[in-house]
């Protein structure tokens, strides 16, 4: 745990957030501001910055946070119609928190390449 780290602080409900799944791997939860119909955060229990950070050790989570997001899409019912998955990197990326974190979002349509 980072205490500086508001992911790690939502991780150990230090601070509030509206779950929608967890394992040993990884936490998922509603986005404060969010961006479509459905925007859910996933994000690994251990703190690593952003993906750029990531090493040959996160490999298995790195794969696991991707299942667990076609999964919580599946669950949602806007899998076949199709959905955005983001993970904004450093800053020219638009991270703004620095604990890795995949955006899941869905429930309309979406234009590429974003802004
Ligand atoms: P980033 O810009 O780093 O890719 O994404 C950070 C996301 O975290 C943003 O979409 C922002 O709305 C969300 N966020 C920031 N603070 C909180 C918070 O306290 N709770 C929740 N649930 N989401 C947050
Ligand atoms: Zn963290």
């Amino acid at each position: 745990m980072n205490e500086n780290c508001l992911f790690c602080k939502i991780i150990a409900g230090e601070i509030p957030s509206a779950r929608v799944y967890e394992d040993e791997i990884c936490v998922a939860f509603n986005d404060i501001s969010p961006q479509a119909p459905t925007h859910v955060l996933i994000v690994p229990r251990e703190h690593f910055a952003s993906l750029d950070k990531a090493e040959a050790d996160h490999r298995e989570t790195l794969g696991h946070l991707l299942l667990t997001t076609a999964q919580i899409a599946r669950q949602k019912g806007f899998a076949e119609d199709g959905y955005r998955v983001v993970i904004n990197t450093n800053a020219d990326g638009g991270q703004t928190v620095f604990h890795l974190h995949v955006h899941l979002l869905g429930g309309r349509p979406f234009i590429f390449p974003p802004g």
